[in-house]
């Protein structure tokens, strides 16, 4: 039987989070009635012109070097041109054949240690326009057009076909998002569609050196749906191959409910598009020392956040998964500087709160528990007024509510008996209660104890000071 390889290239548009659009005033902002956030420039009405947004091309340099590229000396605009109603000039402007940035990399964790996935090339380019259906494209008796993303700055990054498995292709995608996000350049909400990826598979027998025929596969609005159409995609290749049918060069479309992908059309070639450059742009020559100073101010980005996490005190695991995600990493960083014990805030995170997120499918963003309110609950444990115990069920409820700790505990009644008198009176009554337990520990049975602990702890409603109820107990048993 023949064995097969994958091999998979990914395109991502990025949408950068400038507050005007790449050749004009207009706004940005997602959202607002539609076509509101436009004006001649970038409806493309007769006699205007564009001016370049200088922070796209910033915000372009600055992605190129958290990607490792190079960033061009010379580069330029070029017209793409296709007729489609989203585009109002019937031309995108775009980069064609020179790009601002090429040659980069990205290390990508997989199954079998770290991998370099090459970056071919970044270019900038405007957005398209959005158009709207009444339920969905092929049932909708009219087509409405929403210009409000016309001329929203976007950048292209391009891979080299170094991916072999859907696994690889979402690990790469979702390594890109975080490196996007820590370099501050764009907010890469994927459900807003300011984060796109279009993913390139083919299939070629293992030992051949030639890559199979390619498809694309768009419209993923997930990791877990880029892996999984992938996935899809190289097995459907593969049936095709096995029975003597072609791959054909085509676009296909992700479809998630029945999780196949299905043909859209066929590929457009380079040629289809008749590029030239821009006459209305200039060429742009980027100095040497803006590419300089644009790399002095590039943040914190997560292999130094992973350094100073460990040497914090924390496993490389810890810091890689707190690391994975900017938010998740900039929550833990927050609660820190309230509460000093970077392990301590690291357990709850990827433990209670992560285990909560999960099950109500939110990111951290929008979790109700500020990283200030999980400070303050933890130095309750800390000051003894809560038991972790019982920290664990006041966290569930911040989490439900959003409401301060004190205020939990407070309504809750959760506040830890550290009170000798009241704990010994417990402690007499169940010793009291179960004299076969006290004499099995009296004759060195020390598991024992740990049943005399457990119902002392059900008594007082997991209230009691455990270090107390230990001690106490070993005090009057000895
Ligand atoms: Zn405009």
């Amino acid at each position: 039987m023949t064995r097969y390889e994958a091999v998979i290239g990914i395109e991502i548009h990025v949408e950068l989070k400038t507050n005007t659009k790449i050749f004009c005033h207009s706004t940005t902002e997602f959202g607002g009635d539609p076509n509101t956030h436009v004006c001649p420039v970038c409806l493309g009405l007769p006699g205007v012109l564009p001016v370049l947004n200088k922070q796209v091309v910033e915000y372009a340099i600055k992605a190129g070097l958290a990607l490792n590229c190079e960033i061009a000396e010379y580069s330029k605009f070029d017209r793409k041109n296709y007729y489609y109603p989203d585009l109002p000039k019937n031309y995108q402007i775009s980069q064609y054949d020179l790009p601002i940035c090429k040659n980069g990399y990205l290390e990508v964790e997989t199954g079998q240690g770290k991998k370099r996935i090459g970056i071919t090339r970044i270019h900038m380019e405007e957005d398209a326009g959005k158009l709207v259906h009444q339920g969905t494209i092929t049932t909708s008796p009219y087509s409405l057009v929403d210009y409000n993303r016309t001329g929203v700055p976007l950048i292209e990054i391009v891979s080299e076909p170094d991916m072999r498995s859907a696994e690889e292709a979402r690990a790469y995608a979702e390594k890109l998002r975080s490196v996007i996000q820590y370099a501050g350049v764009s907010d890469c909400r994927m459900e807003e569609g300011s984060l796109r990826c279009d993913v390139n598979v083919s299939v070629h027998p293992v030992g051949t050196g030639e890559f199979g025929t390619r498809t694309e596969i768009k419209n993923m609005n997930s990791f877990r749906s880029i892996q999984k159409a992938a996935e899809y995609e190289i097995e459907r290749q593969i049936e095709v191959l096995e029975n003597g049918g072609r791959i054909i060069q085509e676009t296909r479309t992700w479809d998630e409910n029945k999780g196949i992908t299905v043909s859209m059309r066929t590929k457009e070639e380079a040629q289809d598009y008749r590029y030239f450059p821009d006459p209305d742009l200039v060429p742009l020559v980027i100095e040497r020392e803006w590419v300089e100073a644009v790399r002095n101010s590039l943040p914190e980005m997560p292999e130094q956040r992973v350094a100073r996490y460990i040497e914090s005190g924390l496993s490389e695991y810890e810091a890689n998964v707190l690391t994975a995600s900017k938010e998740v990493s900039d929550y833990f960083d927050q609660c820190l500087k309230t509460y000093n014990n970077p392990k301590m805030v690291s357990n709850w995170i990827m433990g209670d709160l992560s285990r909560l997120l999960n099950s109500v499918n939110m990111e951290i963003c929008d979790c109700r528990v500020k990283p200030a309110q999980l400070a303050d609950m933890l130095k309750m444990i800390d000051s003894g007024t809560i038991s972790g115990k019982i920290a664990k069920t006041v966290f569930e409820e911040m989490f439900n509510t959003g409401k301060d700790p004190e205020t939990v505990v407070k309504e809750k009644g959760l506040v830890q008996i550290s009170d000798e008198s009241a704990i010994a009176a417990v402690v007499d009554e169940i010793i009291a209660a179960n004299p076969k337990s006290v004499e099995d520990f009296r004759n060195g049975k020390d598991k024992a104890i740990g049943f005399l602990v457990g119902q002392i702890m059900k008594a007082t409603k997991g209230k009691a000071n455990p270090q107390l109820v230990n001690k106490l107990l070993k005090d009057k048993l000895s």
